[in-house]
């Protein structure tokens, strides 16, 4: 009989150390989840587009280079990783809701001063890693344009280029075929919406952006090469906001033969955005998610959601006051101008000579790197004060990261995101 107590207590206790082993282990991968969500971690649910891991992770990928110069209250002059370069405020469409429409005055990068930029950044080499270039205006129409990415690319330096899509001469081709992924911005997926607000004089551009692209998807195939991996970027307004318009864009990417479409929210021109609610948007995720598989083109819809949401609440302050992607320079922006600024955001909503480190037109791209002045400007940077900032979510993750996390990370995420140089 008192065996059979103790065998009972025994059975007991055993039963309820294991639940509670199972509890706490449980607990312990809920913990790392969260964890590894918050870090940026190497899956991410945001993964849509083919090959890449998520911009979150991109930050994990530079883990080595990171010198966490934020947390001492200093300005890093090491070379940066990604630079963002607008050759031109020039543009051979006229989007109404462009962001640039404001403030552009046909400037762009002299050659001269376009070249030299090129050679400084190879001379970082292996440090700069990528070259973004886009605009401002259409990068393709600048005289430079393909010259620079040869030259840039030979080095081994990748190359992104945000177009419109619209110019394909033989040289912008083959300047194409070099580059590590092209984004063509279509913008919308009706002929009428594109000759109302892009290209009223010339309506044959809208068929001529979707040759385009088609046509460098094939020659690539017959290349037999895997690069550019080529997108079509769309910015959703009031004529694209129904259902049928946003199947209509997946349609188009097949037909266009693009790698992925992304769907962006019109942040500018209040009278063009979207008027539905963002609870009737977020309903179409499983329907459009479900057309895009069985068609078999990736899309990448949250992000809209995410940004739409984010425009219709205007500005989102950031909890932070320095800004440690500009602060640890691992990010450069060159404007049409010729001057270099801490960011896109600044240079659009603030327009003011204190945020500007100088000018290429007037100094060497290292020069201005490692000048006082730069280090001036970026110590008056006041990041919950900065206007609708792209990088928000790079620096949250800079703020929060774990040191011995994100150097054991790296090797995977640059295995895993055939992107990872690019921030
Ligand atoms: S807008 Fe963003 S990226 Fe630009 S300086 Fe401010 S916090 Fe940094």
């Amino acid at each position: 009989m008192v065996d059979r107590k103790k065998r009972y207590l025994l059975s007991f206790l055993i039963v309820r150390t294991f639940s509670l082993f199972l509890i706490l282990l449980n607990s312990y991968f809920r913990k790392l989840l969260n964890y590894l969500e918050d870090t940026g971690g190497i899956r991410m649910s945001n993964v849509t587009l083919p090959g890449t891991t998520g911009v979150r992770n991109r930050i994990l990928g530079h883990a080595s280079r990171l010198e966490y110069s934020w947390k001492r209250g200093e300005v890093s002059t090491s070379a940066p990783v990604c630079i963002e370069i607008h050759p031109t405020n020039r543009c051979n469409l006229k989007c109404v809701f462009c962001s640039y429409n404001d403030i552009r005055q046909g400037e762009y990068l002299p050659v001269p001063a376009f070249r030299d930029l090129v050679t400084d950044l190879i001379n970082c080499t292996p440090t700069v890693k990528s070259v973004i270039l886009s605009g401002g205006g259409e990068p393709s129409v600048h005289p430079y344009f393909s010259e620079a990415v040869h030259r840039l690319v030979d080095a081994g330096i990748e190359v992104g280029v945000i177009t419109n899509g619209v110019l394909l001469t033989e040289k912008i081709k083959q300047a194409y075929l070099k580059c590590s992924w092209i984004r063509i911005s279509i913008d919308v997926p009706w002929e009428e919406t594109y000759v109302r607000l892009m290209s009223p004089h010339k309506p044959e551009n809208f068929k001529q952006v979707i040759k385009n692209c088609k046509i460098l998807s094939d020659e690539r195939r017959r290349l037999n090469q895997d690069w550019p991996t080529i997108g079509l970027a769309y910015i959703m307004t009031k004529d694209s906001q129904s259902d049928e318009a946003f199947f209509k864009c997946i349609d188009i990417g097949v037909e266009s033969k693009a790698d992925y479409i992304m769907y962006r929210a019109l942040l500018d021109l209040e009278s063009e955005q979207i008027t539905r609610p963002l609870s009737e948007l977020r309903e179409l995720l499983p329907k459009l998610e479900k057309y895009a598989n069985n068609v078999g083109m990736p899309h990448q819809f949250e992000h809209f959601l995410n940004e739409f949401n984010q425009n219709s609440q205007k500005h989102v302050p950031t909890h932070l006051k320095e800004c440690p992607i500009v602060q640890d320079g691992i990010y450069a922006y060159v404007a049409a101008t010729g001057d270099v600024v801490p960011c896109y955001a600044i240079y659009k909503e603030l327009m003011d000579d204190e945020w500007k480190y100088g000018n290429i037109k007037d100094m060497s791209f290292n020069e201005i790197w490692n000048s006082k002045l730069r280090e001036e400007v970026i110590k008056r940077i006041n990041a919950s004060a900065c206007p609708f900032c792209h990088f928000q979510v790079q620096n949250k993750i800079l703020s929060e990261i774990d040191e011995k996390y994100a150097v054991n990370v790296e090797k995977e995420i640059q295995m895993e995101d055939i992107h990872w140089k690019f921030l």
